[in-house]
């Protein structure tokens, strides 16, 4: 087909191009959509529901200076697709043009002269929306006249009144219509039931879209969130938004698609399973009991994807459905998925059943118990080490009774005495009665009391007697008696005892009393002795108390059978 002439624009009714002549769009829009070819023919399409020629048109390339499109898929490179056409009996180089493309670029409804720049300015939503309806299923149905989606299938620009605003005209209520129910905003499956195919369905909503923009000059920014609607919508149906399968229309073999047959659209809008929440940083590998399917039969599986959920086995599994089904969802009401979450959440008693416990669960019990095994082996190796000590100790005791019990240890006393006093052990203590028995320790720290018994020993048997006390009972030499104990005999009187041999007593007797000699400047009266003295008979005579009127000096042995008064007979 031969190029368009520039300065003409394509009438997608008429299916030719206009010329433009010098009042440019304007010239299209108020003189050719309104004349009597164009308006008739619309009116044939709206009846007939169908374009003369639109699949036909399909395979007629235009020419595109720099041809662009802002979907994502796969474009020729501008050398081959833009100013060379590839001829029409030649097969078509590896990477076709898409549909979304060859509508982006579309002669029939964008002008040629300005189509590059028409297409660099296309709305991403509009690119987005074209490539989902592109990829819509089959099972899809076509669109009829009685739709909703009809509505956009007629040219918009045919309803433009002059002087009139678009927008607020007719657009905003066409997109109320589809987009709102009798109740408010249709839900987004009720939108996707209102999907449908072809020229009076989304393929005329695009181009209704393109030529709001391009022609009515109507800002793109308001159909977005509309747009986006719809997409939602189309998505549920199965439709990509990204990636574009090649078209069961297309007679165009794909070579690098030949090995690598394409995959199917997406199919995953049926029942997805009831999601079970986790814990922060939990894993839905081991955040759930899997052994408990092997103990018990549950009416359910679990699938672990992107999180962890659980599907019914009577799950409702129909693509028709969107979201959860209703099996699905009443097993949250499970008292055994509420046990498993409730135990993932608060953790589980010591009396779990194993078969309860995730796995996550499982490692925290195993780890607990092997802590405990450590401690417990610890704490009995411990206790070994000192029962053995204990033994050796015991041990050591029995020795030293046996030492003791056999043999006659001088001293044996004074020993152990010291030895406790510096804390030795019970080794230490028979090793030194050992040395003691063998008479290779003497123990030299006698008391006061032993040298006062090896004094009396000397006094009474002489050096002999102390000697025998000194090796049979261990009491000290003579030497050591004699540095210990100086005697110093008390000086009797023969007659009245005098002053200085009191003095001289006393100070044999109180060693430590000071003793206040003649020069002394210490009080004479000094520092009181107490003395028990039973009787004491200083001179051998009777005398007279005047105050008792008796008689004193008699000891009461003779003078009992006399009586002490005195008696005057005269
Ligand atoms: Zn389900
Ligand atoms: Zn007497
Ligand atoms: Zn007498």
């Amino acid at each position: 087909m031969a190029a368009v002439p520039p300065k003409t624009k394509w009438c997608t009714v008429c299916m030719r191009a206009v010329p433009l002549g010098k009042g440019g769009l304007a010239n299209f829009t108020q003189n050719h959509e309104k004349s009597g070819e164009h308006t008739r023919k619309l009116a044939d399409q709206a009846r007939t529901g169908l374009k003369p020629n639109a699949l036909t048109n399909f395979f007629a390339p235009r020419p595109r200076p720099s041809a662009q499109s802002t979907s994502s898929a796969p474009v020729p490179s501008p050398s081959s697709a833009g100013s060379h056409p590839p001829p029409q009996d030649t097969p078509m180089p590896a990477s076709t043009p898409s549909i979304a493309e060859e509508d982006a670029a579309s002669p029939m409804d964008v002008d040629s002269g300005d189509s590059s720049s028409a297409a660099e300015s296309e709305p991403l939503f509009l690119a987005t929306l074209r490539t989902a309806v592109a990829t819509l299923p089959q099972g899809v149905p076509m669109a009829s006249s009685e739709d909703v989606l009809a509505v956009f299938a007629a040219d918009p620009a045919t309803r433009m009144v002059p002087d009139g605003d678009a927008w607020e005209d007719f657009i905003h209520g066409d997109f109320q219509r589809l987009l709102w129910g009798e109740s408010g905003p249709r839900e987004t499956i009720e939108l996707s039931t209102l999907m449908r195919r072809g020229s009076l369905g989304l393929d005329g909503l695009v181009k209704y879209i393109k030529k709001c923009i391009t022609h009515l000059s109507v800002p793109a920014a308001v159909f977005e969130p509309r747009i986006e609607r719809v997409i939602s919508a189309l998505e549920l149906l199965g439709s990509s938004t990204s990636a574009v399968p090649p078209s069961p229309q297309r007679t165009f073999v794909d070579l690098t698609q030949i090995n690598s047959p394409p995959m199917p659209p997406k199919a995953l809008t049926g029942c997805p399973g009831q999601a079970l929440p986790l814990e922060r940083g939990e894993n839905a590998f081991t955040a759930y009991p899997i052994g408990l399917h092997a103990k018990k039969k549950l009416p359910w599986t679990p699938e672990f994807h992107d999180g962890l959920s659980v599907r019914a086995d009577n799950c409702l599994r129909s693509a028709q459905a969107s979201g959860v089904c209703a099996p699905c969802r009443r097993l949250l009401g499970n008292g055994l998925i509420k046990g498993i979450l409730e135990r993932n959440h608060f953790g589980t008693r010591p009396s779990t059943p194993y078969a309860f416990l995730t796995p996550a669960q499982s490692s925290a019990l195993l780890d607990k118990k092997n802590a405990i095994i450590d401690g417990l082996r610890l704490s009995g190796l411990n206790m070994g080490r000192k029962l053995l000590t204990r033994m050796r100790h015991l041990e050591g005791h029995k020795r030293m009774l046996l030492a003791v019990s056999q043999n006659n240890i001088p001293r044996l006393q004074s020993i152990v005495r010291n030895c406790l006093k510096r804390g030795d052990s019970i080794f230490a203590i028979t090793e030194k009665i050992g040395n003691a028995i063998r008479g290779t320790f003497h123990d030299r720290s006698y008391s006061k009391i032993a040298y006062q018994q090896a004094y009396v020993l000397l006094q009474l048997g002489g050096a002999a007697a102390l000697e025998l006390g000194h090796r049979c009972l261990g009491l000290p030499s003579l030497d050591a008696t004699k540095r210990h104990i100086v005697p110093k005999p008390l000086c009797a009187s023969p007659r009245f005892p005098q002053l200085e041999e009191m003095r001289q007593n006393l100070a044999v007797c109180y060693p430590n009393s000071p003793n206040p000699g003649p020069d002394s400047n210490i009080s004479p009266i000094g520092p009181g002795f107490q003395l028990c003295i039973d009787e004491i008979k200083i001179q051998e005579m009777m005398r007279w108390n005047p105050v008792t009127d008796m008689i004193h000096g008699i000891c009461r042995e003779h003078g009992a059978p006399y009586g002490s008064r005195l008696i005057i007979t005269s």
